[in-house]
């Protein structure tokens, strides 16, 4: 749009309204909280709201039948400027597509402004004939944000420490040190060191998604033999398996190339699929794990044929803290914290997570991931 002549100025709209209708719109237009321009087909500003103007610090005739990305500078975080066919009223324009993302303003006092930034097009006989803008202010919820995963981070590590106490003074007494256990008081000891592993998982995930969203989490990458990795993996739930006595196997392949990734991501991706599959199976249901190599990608399934998930819930599966209300009702405990943050940390590994599922029939998860980590 950028090499486009310029516009005549005061156009005629392209479409007339009733007079009442405009006022209408009007009084639309600046009572909007969040900034709104409108271009016309050439990109050229030819409406701003009281909003847009009070956040981007302008006045009306700074930028008004200007050129909007001359007048109108996104930048990254750090300052520097977005290239032109990244900026989304541009990608708006080509692809006559509505676009939503979040991107960095510069003020005209030289300070950035973090906005989430809606664009529209205005199509008419499948061309774009203009352009509507909406952009909201981020300063509050990036601050918000911090404050939370600040707050549960040091929650979570002052935790750890009570936490562990409690861990070592349970197996003393579990070891006889205060002098020897009754088989109930040995049964109580191990509940309570059951739930110090949920509670340290708990905090494991907490922290690990705090880290995701600061962008902090750091992908180690080695070789890693995925193959015995899972193995180890399906073994440490052999106990969970047969206190249910679900039919737990396994199909993993001895040979497979090595990989290029995390294993402390990947352990916990798989982990988190495993335990879900022998949670949501009933007493006596099977679950199968299976991982292939495809050409340069290996392919982790897992297989069960337990409560499944309702096809309304589909769609919010790997939303954070959704748990679907079949599994609610059927009382197993959770936070629905787990396959987001499986989701979170397989992307990170350059692969992708999806599932498909049948109420009352069962589930298969799959994650792929590649072979080498760009
Ligand atoms: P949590 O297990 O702590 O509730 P997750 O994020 O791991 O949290 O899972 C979110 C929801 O997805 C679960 O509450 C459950 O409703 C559904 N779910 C996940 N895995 C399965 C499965 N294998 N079978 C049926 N439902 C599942």
């Amino acid at each position: 749009m950028s090499n486009l002549p310029a516009p005549k100025p005061k156009r005629k709209s392209m479409l007339s309204f009733p007079r009442h209708e405009a006022a209408h719109l009007e009084a639309l237009f600046s009572s909007i909280g969040e900034g709104i321009i409108a271009t016309d087909e050439h990109g050229f500003i030819t409406r701003v709201n009281q909003a847009a103007l009070d956040l981007l610090g302008y006045r009306q005739r700074d930028i008004l039948h200007k050129r909007f990305t001359e007048k109108i500078i996104a930048v990254h975080e750090n300052g520097r400027p977005l290239d032109l066919l990244d900026r989304p009223i541009v990608k708006a324009f080509i692809t006559g597509h509505s676009t939503s993302e979040r991107a960095y303003y510069r003020r005209k006092d030289g300070q950035v402004l973090p906005v989430l930034i809606t664009v529209s097009p205005i199509m008419f006989r499948r061309k774009p004939i203009g352009a509507i803008e909406l952009f909201r202010d981020l300063t509050n919820e990036i601050e918000n944000d911090k404050l939370q995963s600040d707050f549960i981070s040091i929650a979570s590590h002052q935790l750890r420490t009570p936490l562990s106490a409690i861990n070592m003074y349970t197996r003393m007494l579990q070891g006889g040190m205060a002098g020897k256990l009754s088989e109930p008081q040995l049964e109580y000891t191990r509940i309570v060191l059951g739930s110090v592993e949920r509670m340290n998982e708990l905090i494991d995930t907490l922290l690990n998604i705090t880290r995701i969203e600061a962008g902090g989490l750091s992908v180690r990458t080695e070789f890693v033999r995925f193959n015995l990795l899972l193995r180890a993996i399906v073994e440490e739930f052999e106990p969970a398996a047969h206190a249910k006595r679900i039919a737990f196997t396994h199909d993993i392949p001895a040979e497979l190339s090595e990989m290029q990734s995390d294993s402390l991501l990947l352990r916990e991706v798989c982990a988190n699929i495993i335990s879900n599959a022998l949670k949501y199976t009933p007493e006596q249901g099977t679950v199968h794990v299976s991982l292939e190599q495809r050409s340069n990608t290996v392919l982790l399934s897992v297989k069960d044929n337990g409560y499944g998930i309702p096809e309304t819930a589909r769609k919010h599966i790997f939303t954070k803290f959704f748990r679907a209300p079949n599994i609610t009702t059927d009382d197993v405990s959770g936070t629905g914290l787990g396959l987001y943050l499986t989701k979170a940390l397989t992307e990170r590994l350059g692969g992708e997570v999806w599932f498909e599922s049948t109420e009352n029939a069962g589930s298969t998860f799959y994650v792929s991931l590649p072979l080498t980590l760009r």
